[in-house]
């Protein structure tokens, strides 16, 4: 599942080779892909079809193309294995190529949506009065933003009866952090992920905002994580921070800063790795 750093990697990606193209022709092969277009494929493309694409924009992982000129955005759902392409027109189609759109001018790429699983696709959606599309309005800003309040993070933790990494995951409260970067960034602040949020300084919130921070710029600065080989970015390259990290998938090795074997907990459905020495139990569990 791509995180916040994969889809800004995308972002970026679809910012420098799409961004302002005009598009000839959208081209839906699976209708499945479409799935949340509610009006179906044929509509699809015919609202896209003389369009130009407007700057590429993201919100935690959710990623949308504005239409220009009209009051509405393509919305890339990326899911678990989708990935945005940009191929030369010549190059062989993918197997699981989903959505083709190509682009009214002399440029030689096209725009491609691939997806293995089908559980991702694009649809588009009327944008609020901030240009978000209608159905990710009540996501958070994420921490990379500008306009993230620290301070009101911070006050909406101490108000949850929650615990550390349930809050980090809750879309309306902080977008963007997903299951391995809040390991990660718990890992570097020296946090149990069941730590309770009541009990939160705001020298300790701020602390744990600057690990998520810094660690999500870690990723990006080599291109996103790639623990899943299905992941790869706009131009087919894979990440590889997962080479940096220091939690997650770490059971059984060393702690970087310890040495003590990492442990790993099941967790929501999902796994927390944690270092039992350096994040200790919180006595009071909520
Ligand atoms: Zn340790």
């Amino acid at each position: 599942m791509p995180e916040l750093p994969e889809v800004e990697v995308v972002r970026r990606g679809l910012e420098r080779w799409v961004a302002h193209r005009v598009v000839a022709e959208a081209e839906v092969l699976h209708p499945r892909a479409v799935r949340r277009h509610l009006a179906g494929a044929d509509d699809f493309t015919h609202r896209l079809k003389g369009h130009r694409i407007g700057t590429p924009s993201r919100r935690g992982k959710y990623l949308w193309l504005p239409l220009e000129d009209t009051d509405q955005s393509i919305l890339a759902h990326l899911g678990m294995s989708g990935q945005l392409l940009v191929q030369p027109h010549a190059a062989p189609e993918e197997k699981h190529l989903r959505i083709r759109v190509r682009f009214a001018d002399e440029v030689d790429t096209e725009l491609r949506f691939v997806d293995q699983r089908t559980f991702g696709g694009l649809s588009l959606h009327d944008n609020t009065p901030d240009g978000l599309p209608d159905v990710i309005a009540h996501i958070a800003r994420d921490p990379l933003d500008p306009l993230f309040d620290d301070e009101a993070f911070h006050q909406a933790l101490r108000r949850k009866r929650s615990t550390i990494k349930r809050a980090l995951l809750d879309q309306s409260l902080i977008s963007g952090v997903g299951n391995i970067y809040a390991d990660e960034a718990l890992w570097r602040a020296r946090i149990h992920y069941e730590r309770p949020t009541s009990g939160f300084t705001r020298p300790r919130t701020a602390e744990l905002l600057g690990h998520v921070r810094d660690v999500m710029n870690a990723a990006l600065a080599v291109g996103g994580t790639s623990f899943d080989s299905l992941y790869v970015n706009v131009n087919g390259e894979s990440g590889y921070f997962d080479r940096s990290l220091d939690a997650y998938g770490r059971e059984g090795l060393p702690c970087r800063r310890c040495g003590t074997p990492m442990h790993r907990r099941p967790w929501m459905n999902r796994s927390s790795y944690f270092c039992p020495k350096c994040q200790r139990v919180p006595r009071v569990s909520s």
